[in-house]
């Protein structure tokens, strides 16, 4: 699956000039209902609170924390009602979410006792039942079974004690084939279904366990006859009790069931859309990773269990229907219906099964034996052929490097109007969102650039994921990583012309960012509960797993990891794995001696990464590695800090360095392998200077001593190209995180940028004007508008002239159109060098030519943004994003929406995204991080968030990718004390509807660190900048 995240460098609007409002605006009652469209008029309904939001003028910080009292702040911030939900929270699981009311009465003492009396009583059962077994979660170790736990069993939805009590199902029955046929009715949203399933049984037993949710079974048959079948909703479990044991054997299981069309973005979900002629079209489609197939067909829903699938669809006459084979057979049934049989599939998992039901028209190719085509809605057909010529070259590409045929005769790729992710790897039918597959006429190659990423991940899973899959979802990387690696590693051979290098490059540094937290984890982590199976799809399996892959790639030679690659597919196809076997096949290829598997368990069996520290005095160099955590240094606790220093790790760091007198060509680089938290590498002549990490092919930062850093200043500062533009992308980049981390002064970072003048190269430029936009956000959320206003004119000295000499014309290089974006985006957000003016005539010249005249691509959200500061231009955007039948510009428009800084405009976009009317419920997440980037909005979207979290984690799992997205954008740009408590708060309130995801751990401790990076540095900027 490809998470669909917004993009790395959101850049700040500048607010100094607009920040103090220029009408005091009104608190509007988020829980009121919400205006119907247009704002324009004054008919927007407000609910006026006495409480003034921001007082003019009065900042966060304005209020003495020492004397700040939470509530009075709170209040005065009209923040008192945050926490108004909070009582309102279900204490149901998560699986369930059934909602009850609190009473608000007062419970008399005696009322308390019983209730605390009930409640110890049933905390102490659900310990023995969760406890005792002593491996209630895990798969190993229940092997005996315990006499004594017999009778403590979950108890199913009829009252009867339900015969399992494991998350995981148990291994002693398997499913061999599955027979599913599926009616869903597009009219009424529901659909009935019947499954067959052969199963094996390996071990006797009297039970057979699987999962299956929100469905109404109806009729159950074991070998024909029928059984009485019992349901543990909480664990989605359904289970058949025999009387005797059941011999080994094969046996037939039949499944009667109907169950509505999901309202989610999972399972066998409905969806809709207007067409151009302003027709309502509806369709039904599939979303089953990670653990959604069990609503679409009661099955054996774990990634281990792989099976043969046969599938047959009923649909009405207009539609066609599309699964992961090709249609063998269509037979027409009473009615006007149709039913479409599908061939037998290859063994696979029950997350990699797709369907669906639609008016998708589709163009064709072949590659080798395989039939490619991509689907969209008929009025976007002409948008189709880039995708098309794109995956038929890629598809030959990794035949060729897999050495290993994709096995299916046909590949389909669909762009479903409502999607969530970013596209899902389903064996032979990818789906993805429209953007991520949709090219118009007028897209420009940082467009492309996204859909051939997108499809080069997709398809990579055809082989890492779909071929051969992980074991169980603590090994999720293997099948992230990999496909995140490949789609680096593929573009760049079959589409040089589109940069992918520069984007590698920033992925890696994110991953760095996201890893340097306490609360990141290892690659390879333990996971049992949903909740954390969903937060398994994040930075960390997919960008660090593809990090630690290139370092490895980048440490074997002469084509090692292909050939190790190739070796592991060939060994484990259609079966599945742990990371030990990839390391396995790897560590057989290599020639140097190189154990892969003990260097590589280092990497994803800790979580963080090392900082390496160099220490020179003359030829002799120490190196010594630590575990780089950005909250371990200037900590009081002593208590974590023993924690931190009990846990630090090492790692065996596959060191790379290059030195003044060879530094830019690859055959530069040397290699020294530090395993140990210190060592000496002696160098056999003098040197100027060193850099390591080359290119930041590794997953890892640099720190040097004084003369060290000084030394590569000097470098720089005279010729620029004695790097190359890599790896003065990462000397930027680690010397942001070092300052982050308490480790340099920011007098230090401002010493390495003043080399930044002579600059010209993307990486660079684009990594320094990312990292000075975030410190600008946390003084303009902060209201420090007179530091945020030399910050201001810092990046003008800075990078004034290079934003000036920027072409607005149409289409240059990818790398052309990454840099000019960026600046222009920071120069018009900042309103310097006249860059709005510019953006505005070119909004007028398009609008008025009828979108005849082209505003290029990458330059149109920038255009856009400034356009929709007005109300005028803002009713043009909405227009357009209404009848936009190209996705990418409709996302861009939608950006430009949230970008306003009225108020009830904010408020209006924040209700209609959520209840997906207008705006897609899919761009909820979109939605929120563009409004939080802006000062005017980004209270309005926290509180947005906490009001709604019941009907947001409707929408979206607790702990996905959206829910990551939406907390992260709302959080992390907070720096106050009054801020955190709050954000520490509400999340407390949610009990098991979230308090549990790591995100929260990791947005408490976003920010404490930009508390303690203020703390530091406020006194210091006065001073700097
Ligand atoms: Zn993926």
């Amino acid at each position: 699956m490809e998470t669909f995240e917004s993009e790395r460098a959101p850049l700040p609007r500048n607010m100094i000039e607009n920040s103090m409002f220029e009408e005091e605006p009104d608190v509007v009652d988020l829980a009121k209902e919400s205006p119907s469209y247009p704002i324009d008029s004054d008919d927007a309904v407000y609910e006026p609170r006495s409480s003034r939001l921001l007082v003019r003028g009065l900042g966060e910080n304005d209020l003495d924390e020492d004397e700040e009292d939470y509530e009075s702040s709170a209040r005065l911030l009209g923040m008192s009602f945050m926490n108004r939900s909070s009582n309102q929270r279900n204490v149901a699981s998560s699986y369930t979410r059934q909602q009850y009311s609190e009473s608000c009465l007062k419970p008399s003492t005696k009322t308390t006792v019983v209730g605390v009396l009930i409640l110890v009583l049933v905390a102490s059962m659900i310990m023995v039942i969760y406890f005792l077994p002593g491996c209630t979660f895990t798969r190993k170790g229940c092997k005996k079974s315990n006499s004594t736990m017999d009778s403590i069993y979950p108890i199913s939805t009829s009252g009867e004690p339900f015969p399992w009590t494991e998350l995981r199902l148990p291994p002693s029955v398997y499913p061999v084939h599955y027979n599913i046929s599926l009616h869903p009715n597009l009219t009424l949203m529901t659909f009935q279904g019947s499954v067959s399933i052969l199963v094996q049984v390996l071990n006797e037993t009297k039970n057979i366990v699987l999962h299956s949710s929100d469905m109404n079974i109806s009729k159950v048959t074991f070998e024909g006859k029928e059984v009485h079948v019992l349901e543990y909703k909480p664990w989605q479990q359904i289970a058949i009790k025999f009387p005797e044991d059941l011999k080994k054997g094969q046996y037939v299981l039949n499944i009667n069931y109907t169950a509505q069309l999901s309202n989610s973005y999972d399972g066998f979900y409905n969806s809709s859309y207007v067409d151009t002629n302003g027709t309502k079209r509806v369709l039904a489609a599939t979303q089953f990773e990670p653990l959604a197939a069990r609503k679409a067909f009661p099955c054996f829903d774990e990634p281990a269990f792989k099976s043969n699938f046969t599938i047959k669809l009923t649909r009405e006459r207009k539609y066609i229907s599309l699964s992961n084979m090709p249609k063998v057979k269509t037979t027409d049934l009473k009615n006007g219906l149709q039913e479409d049989e599908f061939g037998k599939s290859v063994k696979m998992s029950t997350y990699l099964v797709a369907f669906i039901v639609a008016e998708f028209i589709g163009v064709s190719n072949n590659v080798s034996k395989t039939k490619v085509s991509v689907y969209a809605v008929p009025d976007k057909k002409d948008q189709v052929q880039y995708a098309l010529d794109t995956a038929c070259k890629l598809l030959e590409f990794y035949n060729t490097f897999f050495e290993y045929d994709y096995p299916l005769s046909k590949l389909d790729l669909v762009a479903i109007p409502d999607f969530l992710a970013g596209a899902m790897e389903n064996w032979g039918l990818i789906t993805f969102r429209e953007t991520t597959l949709l090219v118009g006429s007028n897209s420009s190659s940082i467009d492309k650039q996204l859909v051939t990423s997108v499809i080069a991940h997709e398809l990579a899973h055809q082989w890492f994921g779909n071929l051969v899959t992980m074991r169980w979802w603590n090994d999720l990387w293997l099948n992230e990583g990999f496909a995140t690696y490949m789609q680096y590693m593929s573009i760049e051979t079959v589409f040089p012309e589109l940069d992918m290098d520069t984007e590698f490059l920033n992925v890696r540094f994110k991953a760095l960012t996201k890893d340097a937290l306490n609360s990141s984890h290892p690659v390879s982590t333990v996971v049992s509960t949903p909740e954390q199976v969903e937060e398994m799809f994040d930075s960390v399996s997919y960008e660090k797993g593809a990090s630690i892959l290139l370092m490895l790639n980048a440490t074997l030679t002469d084509g090692e990891f292909r050939k190790g690659v190739i070796e592991y597919l060939q060994k484990y196809n259609l079966s599945n794995t742990e990371s030990e076997y990839l390391w396995d096949s790897l560590s057989q290829v290599s020639k140097q001696n190189l154990s892969v598997s003990k260097m590589m368990n280092t990497w994803t069996v800790h979580k963080g990464f090392p900082l390496v520290t160099v220490e020179r005095k003359g030829t002799q160099v120490t190196l010594t590695q630590e575990h780089f955590l950005l909250n371990a240094e200037n900590s009081t606790d002593d208590r974590l800090q023993y924690i931190i220093r009990s846990h630090s790790s090492l790692w065996h760091i596959p060191l790379t360095y290059v030195n003044d007198s060879c530094s830019v060509p690859s055959s530069c680089k040397q290699v020294f392998h530090l395993k140990d938290k210190t060592a000496t590498l002696n160098l056999p002549d003098q040197v100027k200077w060193l850099k390591f990490n080359f290119r930041s092919d590794g997953f890892y930062i640099v720190h040097y001593d004084e003369e060290g850093w000084k030394n590569l200043i000097d470098a720089l500062k005279g010729d620029v190209t004695v790097l190359s533009c890599k790896d003065r992308a990462a000397l930027i980049n680690n010397i942001f995180a070092l300052s982050r981390s308490g480790k340099v002064s920011f007098r230090d970072v401002l010493n390495l940028m003043e080399y930044i003048r002579n600059e010209t190269q993307t990486a660079p430029l684009t990594e320094a004007l990312f990292q000075l936009g975030q410190i600008f956000r946390l003084l303009d959320k902060r209201s420090e508008f007179n530091l945020a206003s030399r910050m201001t004119s810092y990046i003008d000295d800075h990078f004034g002239s290079l934003m000036e000499s920027q072409s607005w014309d149409l289409e240059s290089s990818v790398s052309e159109m990454t840099l000019r974006s960026a600046l222009l985006e920071m120069a018009c957000s900042l309103n310097i060098r006249n860059c709005s003016t510019q953006a505005k005539h070119l909004f007028d010249q398009w609008f008025i030519s009828n979108k005849t005249f082209q505003i290029p691509s990458d330059l149109m959200r920038t255009v856009f943004k400034v356009a929709a500061q007005t109300d005028e231009g803002w009713g043009k955007l909405l227009d357009i994003y209404k009848h936009s039948i190209n996705d990418q510009e409709k996302r861009k428009t939608l950006e430009a929406l949230a970008s306003t800084q009225d108020i009830r405009k904010i408020i209006w976009i924040l209700q209609r995204s959520l209840d997906g009317s207008v705006i897609q419920t899919q761009e909820f997440p979109l939605v929120i991080n563009a409004i939080c980037k802006n000062f005017a909005g980004y209270l309005y979207a926290w509180d947005f968030v906490k009001e709604n979290w019941d009907k947001i984690t409707q929408k979206f799992p607790v702990g996905s990718f959206a829910i990551q997205s939406i907390i992260m954008s709302a959080t992390s740009q907070f720096s106050t004390k009054t801020r955190l408590t709050e954000t520490q708060n509400f999340f407390t309130s949610l009990g098991t509807n979230g308090s549990q995801m790591r995100i929260v751990q990791e947005a408490i401790e976003t920010i404490k660190l930009n508390m303690r990076w203020m703390e530091k540095n406020l006194n210091a900027l006065q001073k700097w900048l």
